[in-house]
């Protein structure tokens, strides 16, 4: 069956041409990835400031075109959809974003985010299935109606705000849901109860997630799937069990070894986006791993050339010199390539 949606050896390069030769940034390179479309699945994107998570997430939703590589979406390329599968696909695979406040207009009441999409996606006949769907999708996230609509954003709190843009995505009853750092801005009281409410629309509505996150412990909570991304590479990949339980490179190692954190600001070692690489267009030919100046284990060949993937283990795969004793991966297809085990999801603690 084919894959729902997927990237195949996705780069994303910006900055360069005539005028900016010297300011080429590569946010993300050669990445592969699936999202199945015969099972709904939890799968995190971690990776610190500068990993090239937020890209992907963008390149995923179609907002922006690889430089090289394709998205696809049941099979056809994102970028050259018709129109007619364009609106389908926009409408299927829905964003929640970090900061909920910035979807809202101040000057309007929640109700406002509401009712566009119903508008623009032509969703109901009228006013009162609108407002049947729009009472139903705010319950299916925990809110009740009566207490949420014809509130301006500043009277909910910041939790029943984020969780109003969880019921505005399920509005449109997609397939996939794309949470971009979806509870960063959010007490940490709360945090638990819009995670859980992402979770269950995965259990109860069989709507993949691709939860883009920082945080390994959350990630490790919800889902079943990682891919952990260093400087717009994959380090590894895996099922969240073996990769979090039993991490075989380098930086995962190092990423485990530093949670939890003391100080939940400073967890993993945050370090700002202007960290991506920035490099002269003449050396992005130049490869070698990017983790090679933090790594314990470097070795001559690290510096010589880019580690490709390799198979670790049935639900593994990690690029490091270390293993080369390891298969390599001819066609990585991360996600769909896994016999995905069955883990029962664990209680959202923080
Ligand atoms: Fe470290 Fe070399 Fe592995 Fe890179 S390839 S993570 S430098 S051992």
């Amino acid at each position: 069956m084919a894959n729902l949606l997927e990237l195949e050896n996705v780069s994303k390069i910006f900055g360069g041409g005539f005028f900016n030769r010297s300011n080429v940034t590569i946010a993300v390179q050669d990445v592969s990835l699936a999202i199945p479309e015969d099972r709904p699945t939890i799968t995190a994107i971690a990776g610190e400031s500068g990993s090239g998570k937020t890209t992907l997430a963008r390149l995923l939703l179609g907002v922006i075109p690889p430089t090289s590589g394709q998205v696809r979406y049941q099979g056809e390329d994102v970028q050259r959809m018709r129109s007619r599968d364009w609106l389908n696909f926009r409408r299927e695979v829905q964003p929640i974003f970090q900061d909920p406040f910035e979807a809202y207009n101040p000057f309007y009441t929640v109700d406002h985010v509401l009712h566009r999409p119903i508008r623009n996606f032509k969703l109901a006949l009228n006013a009162q299935e609108r407002d049947q769907r729009i009472e139903e999708s705010l319950r299916m996230v925990g809110l009740q109606p009566d207490e949420t609509l014809g509130r301006y954003p500043h009277q909910l709190s910041g939790g029943q705000r984020q969780r109003v843009m969880v019921a505005r995505a399920l509005l449109l009853r997609p397939r996939i849901i794309l949470a971009d750092e979806p509870v960063s801005m959010v007490d940490a009281s709360l945090r638990a109860t819009i995670l859980r409410s992402i979770r269950d629309l995965n259990r109860d509505f069989g709507i993949s997630v691709i939860y883009i996150t920082h945080d390994l412990t959350t990630a490790y909570q919800m889902c079943d799937n990682i891919i952990v991304m260093y400087r717009g590479v994959v380090a590894e990949a895996g099922s969240v069990e073996e990769v979090i339980q039993n991490p075989k490179h380098p930086y995962t190692q190092l990423l485990i070894d530093s949670v939890p954190q003391p100080d939940p600001k400073a967890a993993w070692g945050e370090e700002d986006d202007e960290s991506v690489d920035r490099v002269d267009e003449s050396s992005i030919v130049t490869d070698q791993c990017k983790f090679a100046p933090r790594c314990k284990y470097v070795m001559a060949e690290c510096t010589d050339s880019a580690p490709p993937l390799r198979t670790i283990g049935p639900n593994q795969l990690a690029s490091c010199f270390l293993y080369t004793d390891q298969p390599e991966v001819e066609d990585p297809d991360i996600g769909q390539s896994f016999e995905y085990p069955v883990i029962e999801p664990a209680e959202v603690t923080n």
